[in-house]
């Protein structure tokens, strides 16, 4: 068989109108998106048609499935199964069928977008999805095992569904790609680094997506302003962002390094585990569970990993879950702190994430440690945690914004952008 050209100019209309889905996969959950994008990229983040989420935490094997539409139509499922691409399969026949049906057929998609976590130093831009694009996300799998072999499933569920259509992916480590070597290399032997052992980084889609936000809503140039970027959700992480590029950021061969998270430790003394696998007799996977999945707010509350649980519990006196949220402070404020020396100083600070979006007593608790830079917030605007504003004061030194995570939006964004600039090809 030959090769077909696929163009995206969609359809006769005079409109080129795109409908786009993203997949984005996590450890532990799926959410998708369709968006529609008209003929000009509007200045804003647009509201999905759809979306769904799929989250398997809650009860063992069973997936919670959970769809909305834009007319407001919500479908709540629970599936008793863990098999992502039966679920994948599932969540999107809502897309056609039944009360959040929004388009008539599959065929009415022009392209899917992936969120992949691990691009390794190969893949720094949005790429089309060819069979050496799935070998490699393949490969990397050993740097993100709860991750690529997710996003890889939903590319080959969504690829069996929409067999014709173009799929994108957009890497999570893109971003920090340009990180300089004294930052990215680890004192280890260098060997290491020769192997591939250095800081990649992670929630690049959103560390970008954020500073190109804050520019516009500040009505500055990007490239005049130094940026910390916190991104506060199960996973966290800082990114010092200079002339539009991440130069130093807190995850680092894995998304295991750097902040306290939810369920993660984050940094710990690598002596520790030494120790562990010494005199307890601990292997790999038993660590692995410990630092992964037992740690953070969960391990020290020996509650949850959930920050509106441990808030919830400080409020009736919990000294425990007290101490996971101040050490969760301490542990962001001392990091904020490296990334502000990284910097040389600083312009703004931004809070996303669940945790950074709606956690005002976080955010007060942070910006406090760095009153001495002139950072004066306005606390009742942080009080009502108000979506993509400022929330200091007008003679603060140094600004701080509140800004939604739109990963999936800025997919759709990267997929519409490509469209326009690549004819994509398939083997037929
Ligand atoms: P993910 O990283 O999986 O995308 P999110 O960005 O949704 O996760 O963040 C999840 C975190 O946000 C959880 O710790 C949750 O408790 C926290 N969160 C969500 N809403 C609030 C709230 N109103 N107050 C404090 N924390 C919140």
């Amino acid at each position: 068989m030959g090769k077909t050209r696929l163009r995206l100019v969609i359809g006769s209309g005079v409109k080129a109108r795109m409908k786009i889905l993203v997949l984005n996969a996590g450890s532990s959950s799926q959410k998708s998106c369709l968006y529609q994008i008209d003929e000009e990229l509007p200045d804003n983040p647009a509201s999905p048609l759809w979306e769904a989420k799929v989250d398997w935490t809650q009860h063992q094997g069973m997936a919670e499935i959970k769809v909305k539409t834009s007319e407001g139509t919500v479908l709540e499922e629970e599936l008793q199964t863990n098999n992502r691409p039966e679920v994948i399969s599932h969540m999107l026949d809502t897309l056609t069928q039944g009360k959040t049906q929004v388009i008539d057929e599959y065929a009415a998609i022009n392209v899917v977008g992936h969120r992949v976590v691990h691009g390794g130093q190969g893949y720094r831009e949005p790429t089309v999805i060819k069979p050496e694009v799935k070998d490699a996300i393949l490969r990397l799998a050993i740097f993100a095992p709860a991750h690529n072999p997710a996003n890889l499933e939903g590319i080959e569920a969504t690829q069996q569904l929409l067999p014709n259509v173009p799929q994108v992916a957009v890497f999570d480590t893109a971003f920090h790609s340009q990180i300089p070597l004294r930052a990215a290399v680890y004192p280890g032997p260098y060997e290491w680094f020769e192997q591939g052992i250095r800081r990649y980084g992670f929630h690049g889609i959103n560390h970008q997506y954020c500073a190109q936000r804050t520019a516009q809503l500040l009505n500055k140039d990007l490239a005049s302003l130094r940026l910390i970027t916190c991104h506060l959700g199960n996973g966290c992480s800082l990114a010092a962002i200079q002339d539009g590029k991440s130069i130093d950021t807190t995850m680092g061969f894995t998304p295991l390094e750097g902040l306290m998270m939810g369920t993660r430790s984050g940094s710990v003394d690598p002596g520790i585990l030494i120790y562990l696998l010494r005199e307890q007799e601990m292997d790999a996977d038993k660590l692995d569970q410990i630092l992964n999945r037992a740690s953070g707010l969960k391990g020290i509350s020996g509650l949850s990993g959930d920050m509106r649980q441990i808030k919830s519990e400080i409020d009736q006196g919990n000294q425990r879950a007290q101490l996971a949220f101040d050490m969760f402070v301490h542990s962001l404020c001392r990091n904020i702190g490296a990334m502000l020396a990284t910097l040389g100083g600083l312009d703004a600070l931004i809070f996303t994430g669940g945790i950074g979006e709606n956690s005002a007593a976080l955010r007060a608790a942070a910006c406090k440690q760095f009153e001495f830079l002139g950072l004066k917030l306005d606390l009742d605007k942080n009080a009502q945690s108000p979506v993509d504003q400022e929330i200091t004061t007008s003679d603060s030194a140094v600004r701080v914004l509140i800004l939604q995570a739109q990963e999936d939006w800025v997919i759709a964004k990267e997929c519409w952008k490509l469209s326009r600039e690549t004819d994509f090809r398939q083997s037929s």
